[in-house]
């Protein structure tokens, strides 16, 4: 079930929004005010935030700039409608706007088109033709075997699967697997890609590249 948070003051819209997501199996949260947003971004995962422009306390642009950081999706709901604004917004890293007043029906088709954008609906995310990955299990299977990996390896899969053929510095990676724990060396993430694309029989797909890092390789390319 995704979990979206609405970021919005009027009491009724949000509650009008709440209601219609609710109905349709989503899980909502409401947020009066952007500090509001901002802790409840810091405490629990959502998948998707609907975002009012003009809150208190601070306000649409700076609740994105939280959101962009924990790579949150957002929707931007907002009587700001000019086309300077809805530039700026997407500009900024919002993944579509929606100008009040608008039909409920079609804020439930954008929530549902960004989620699957984002890859966030659907519990399996597969790599053809033989890796399947079950996010809410937190398991692996390869041609529908289960496989073993340890917990950075399956967030590094993760990583990949998320980003296909996209090449990845090991800088980001290590930034995105390990977070804190930084230990300066980055012969950690080779390691540990190592042992996973050999579990995964992944090694002439997860390909290293040259001074930057590795670059999982789908579809045409492999
Ligand atoms: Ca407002």
């Amino acid at each position: 079930m995704n979990k979206i948070l609405i970021a919005e003051d009027e009491q009724a819209i949000a509650h009008l929004v709440q209601t219609a997501l609710d109905g349709e199996d989503y899980r909502c949260t409401w947020a009066p005010d952007g500090l509001t947003a901002a802790d409840l971004l810091e405490k629990e995962p959502f998948d998707l935030v609907l975002l009012d422009i003009m809150l208190p306390g601070a306000d649409g642009y700076e609740v994105l700039e939280y959101c962009r950081a924990l790579e949150v999706p957002v929707i931007f709901l907002t009587a700001k409608g000019t086309v300077e604004d809805r530039v700026k917004g997407l500009r900024l890293g919002a993944e579509d706007y929606i100008t009040k007043p608008f039909e409920l029906m079609e804020l439930m088709a954008r929530v549902e088109t960004v989620l699957r954008r984002c890859g966030k609906t659907g519990r399996v995310l597969s790599l053809p033709p033989d890796i399947e990955i079950d996010t809410a299990a937190h398991t692996v299977r390869r041609d529908g075997v289960p496989v073993a990996l340890t917990a950075k390896e399956y967030d590094l899969l993760l990583l990949f699967v998320q980003n296909k053929n996209i090449a990845l510095y090991r800088d980001r990676i290590y930034e995105k697997v390990w977070g804190d724990e930084y230990l300066g060396d980055s012969r950690t993430v080779d390691l540990h890609i190592q042992r996973m694309r050999k579990k995964l029989g992944l090694e002439k797909r997860l390909v290293a590249v040259y001074k930057v890092g590795y670059r999982l390789e789908v579809g045409t390319f492999s």
